[in-house]
């Protein structure tokens, strides 16, 4: 039983950007964690990968980050809560005597280092479990099928696509991934949902509408449902947007709290299911939202008639550059009905400005409105 110590969120000084280098995250576990690290294997670009063992408890928590390269709000969220806990040394004490967590730092640094979610060839390590295609995933899979491990964590992040309500971003989603295409809940999956439910009551007061629970539609070939099957309660987080914080940095905050609340709900139920139902209170992800829309444009070309013109951003790394570029996209022009912009700009009144006759889709933003 982890003591009710107040948990008092700290940064890590050494990643400020929402992009990581593979390069500084190797030196900082070489530097910081070195006694507790292990190489595991090495991507396909030959870049090794790191498992760290924190803690001796007698639970023992499989965690793994940026399986998707271009995710990296639980690196940082497992770099903000070994920092937080150095700070409250009497809760850190308490915390790793009951928990062990081996966590995998960037599963697959070869797409970190580019910022894509596949690997370097291309494949998605989140549909690999069968076919086993890519160098990485194995390792896992190994890792998780010999650890006897008591709960995992799938740690991911997800597009600001979703909201929890048509009205709030979904910060911080989670999942207790189903088993079978009939989605059956199983004692397995109840004891991740009681986790998850706790995450939410910790959590509540702080962003009370800003979690939500995706849809647990059975996917074959994902590592999260295939873990849960093989009876590893296997819990899937999404860091998602927040208002205005397009580099996440409230996000990331959230979701090292997350990351402390779901390890000390596990430490707490000792393999209980309490409260499982309480999963359900969370609401489902609504993917309603674009990054902005422009209404009511006008276009030279088209008289009176008005558009719609949604924008979505691709996130990017430019060479030579420590700190992801925002680059926007027009992903839809006409009528864009119920969806709705995290910006939304009414150009009635406003002229279109342009070296082309019309928005194209799929291409960067070509146009100014004034
Ligand atoms: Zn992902």
């Amino acid at each position: 039983m982890i003591s009710d110590f107040p948990f008092i969120y700290t940064a890590n000084p050494n990643f400020p950007n929402r992009y990581i280098s593979p390069h500084v995250l190797e030196k900082f576990i070489q530097t910081n964690l070195n006694d507790y690290s292990t190489i595991i294997g090495y991507s396909t670009f030959g870049k090794p990968i790191y498992k760290t063992r924190f803690g001796n408890g007698t639970i023992k928590v499989l965690a793994w980050s940026q399986m998707h390269g271009n995710e990296s709000n639980a690196t940082h969220a497992m770099l903000d809560l070994w920092e937080s806990l150095k700070t409250n040394p009497d809760l850190a004490n308490d915390f790793w005597s009951a928990i062990q967590l081996d966590f995998i730092f960037m599963l697959n640094p070869d797409g970190s280092e580019a910022w894509t979610r596949r690997n370097g060839l291309n494949i998605d390590l989140n549909r690999d479990y069968h076919m086993r295609s890519s160098k990485e995933f194995p390792l896992l899979q190994s890792i998780a099928e010999n650890g006897h491990y008591d709960y995992a964590f799938n740690l991911h992040e997800q597009r600001t696509l979703f909201s929890t309500d048509g009205i709030h971003p979904a910060t911080l989603s989670f999942l207790a991934p189903a088993e079978n295409v009939e989605r059956e809940v199983t004692e397995t999956r109840k004891k991740a949902m009681a986790v998850i439910a706790a995450i939410h009551t910790a959590l509540y007061t702080e962003i009370p509408h800003n979690m939500a629970r995706y849809n647990d539609e059975f996917y074959p070939n994902s590592t999260g449902d295939n873990f849960t099957k093989m009876g590893l309660p296997t819990i899937l987080y999404e860091g998602g947007h927040f208002p205005e914080d397009y580099l996440r940095r409230n996000t990331r905050k959230y979701y090292t709290i997350a990351l402390f609340e779901g390890l000390k709900a596990i430490a707490n139920l000792n393999g209980k299911t309490s409260r499982w139902e309480n999963y359900f209170d969370l609401p489902e992800n609504k993917e309603d939202h674009f990054d902005i829309i422009y209404r009511n444009v006008t276009l030279p070309s088209n008289d009176t008639r008005t558009i719609d013109i949604a924008i979505q951003y691709k996130e990017q790394i430019l060479p030579g550059y420590e700190e992801i570029t925002f680059q926007p996209i027009v992903v839809e022009v006409g009528d864009c009905g119920k969806k709705k912009g995290w910006k939304e700009v009414d150009c009635v009144g406003k002229k279109y400005l342009s070296k082309e006759l019309f928005p194209k889709i799929d291409e960067v933003q070509n146009f100014e409105i004034i």
